[in-house]
C-alpha cells in the first residue's frame, strides 16, 4: 500500500513537471499588438502564422487589426451540427475577433482543422471552396479525419491555392513582364 502511493506521488510528480514543460514551450502571445489569443489556439496560430512566412504572406497588418483569438460557449448548436468556428465583424464590417466554439474542444485535430480554416479566411483570403467536400476550406466537413490523415498536403493546397498566395504571384508576373 505504501509503495503504491509513493508511486501515485512520484507520478502526479512527474506529471505536474511534464505539464510546466509544456506550458512553457508555448508561444507566447504577442502582447504588444494587443491581440489577446486564447492559449489552446495558440500554437495553431503560430503554426499557421509559419507557414505564412514559409509561402510569403504577410500578415502582419491583418494580426495588428485583430483583438481576440477565443473559445466561446455562445455559438449556435443544433441537432445536425453547429458553427465551429466564425469570424466576427465590427460596425465597419472589419474582421476584429475570430472565436470557435468550445465543441471544438472535443478534438485537438477537430481545433486544428477549424482553426485553420477560420484562418484561412482571415489571413490568406478564402472564400468556401465547396459544399461538403474533404478539403480544409469547404462549407462543410463530414469528415475531419480524413482531412487530419492527409494532414501535410491539405495545408500545402490550402496555402499554394489561397487568394492571398496568387495574389502575390499576379504582381511579381505583373512586374516581371
Ligand atoms: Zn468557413
Amino acid at each position: 500500500m505504501k509503495r503504491l502511493l509513493i508511486f501515485l506521488m512520484l507520478s502526479a510528480f512527474a506529471f505536474s513537471l511534464h505539464a510546466q514543460s509544456v506550458k512553457s514551450e508555448l508561444p507566447k502571445p504577442n502582447k504588444q499588438q494587443g491581440l489577446k489569443t486564447d492559449g489552446i489556439v495558440q500554437p495553431y496560430l503560430s503554426d499557421f502564422l509559419e507557414l505564412c512566412k514559409k509561402y510569403d504572406i504577410d500578415f502582419h497588418e491583418k494580426l495588428f487589426k485583430l483583438k481576440e483569438i477565443a473559445v466561446v460557449d455562445s455559438l449556435q448548436v443544433n441537432t445536425k451540427g453547429g458553427t465551429l468556428g466564425l469570424l466576427v465583424r465590427d460596425e465597419n464590417k472589419e474582421v476584429e475577433k475570430i472565436i470557435f466554439s468550445w465543441m471544438t474542444l472535443l478534438d485537438k485535430e477537430i481545433l486544428k482543422v477549424v482553426a485553420f480554416h477560420e484562418f484561412g479566411h482571415y489571413f490568406l483570403g478564402y472564400k468556401h471552396t465547396c459544399g461538403d467536400c474533404n478539403v480544409i476550406m469547404a462549407e462543410v466537413n463530414s469528415s475531419y479525419f480524413d482531412i487530419v490523415k492527409d494532414w501535410e498536403s491539405q495545408v500545402e493546397k490550402l496555402f499554394l491555392e489561397s487568394p492571398e498566395y496568387n495574389k502575390n504571384k499576379n504582381v511579381n508576373y505583373y512586374v516581371e513582364n
